[in-house]
């Protein structure tokens, strides 16, 4: 009797050992999705971050573009006064002086005006780039935007088959005695899987050969045996070496 007691815990603590692999794994799930979403928001904010750098150079070379324009509109001014000097000269070095300033303006404004045509090139260029990574980083938005929606149906998904797994596990919890349930969450918790198989006299766990008189006791499912070094349960999977009494 006691021994068909002790084969029944392991069974049971078999299934609750599958249960508990199942809802790491899937709890593995929740941290791996947000981590990936993250990962893509940073994206995008680097994107964004690109393209703010971008627009402002942009505003700075239109700014300097106006305020070139505005030097050439004064340049013209100056030139109206320097002819109308060269009209009202009253004589050869006046009219010589006034002549003089005219080209020295007249080429400064050819030079701003060449000046500004490369400047244009580049502004043209800057405004398509902008253009460009204006709408990659919409569609990443958009594209992020989906993957936080699937993500949070991903999530919820996740939760509920852990929900359902984990009231699974208390039906079983109940079907074993309370210090074996608490042994067996104590070694769980240090090593991770604390059912372990004996395969060819070793515990599976740690690989330590499990002497003759425990392997007698295992068979004879008297009472629960641990390895001797790693102190997992062991068991027999049921391939007929499994013999209760
Ligand atoms: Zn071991």
């Amino acid at each position: 009797m006691r021994g068909q007691t002790t084969n029944k815990d392991l069974q049971a603590l078999e299934k609750l050992q599958q249960i508990d692999v199942r809802v790491d794994e899937e709890s593995q799930a929740l941290e791996e999705i947000p981590a990936r979403l993250d990962e893509l928001r940073k994206d995008v904010e680097r994107v964004g971050s690109l393209l703010e750098s971008e627009k402002e150079r942009l505003a700075e070379m239109e700014k300097w573009h106006r305020d070139q324009e505005r030097e050439i509109e004064l340049q013209g001014e100056l030139l109206a006064k320097a002819k109308n000097k060269m009209q009202q000269a009253r004589n050869e070095r006046e009219h010589k002086a006034a002549q003089r300033e005219i080209e020295t303006i007249r080429k400064a404004t050819q030079d701003r005006e060449e000046e500004l045509l490369g400047l244009m090139d580049t502004i043209e260029q800057g405004r398509k780039t902008v253009k460009e990574h204006e709408e990659e980083f919409v569609s990443l938005q958009s594209h992020l935007e989906q993957e936080e929606k699937e993500a949070r149906k991903q999530l919820d998904a996740v939760k509920k088959k852990i929900d359902k797994a984990r009231t699974g596990r208390e039906d079983i919890v109940k079907q074993i005695s309370s210090p074996v349930v608490s042994l067996y969450e104590r070694i769980q918790k240090r090593l991770g899987m604390a059912l372990v198989e004996v395969q060819d006299d070793h515990c599976t766990g740690c690989n330590m050969q499990v002497e003759p008189q425990r392997l007698i006791e295992l068979r004879k499912g008297t009472r629960l045996i641990q390895c001797p070094l790693c102190n997992r349960i062991l068991f027999f999977k049921e391939n007929g070496e499994n013999t209760s009494d």
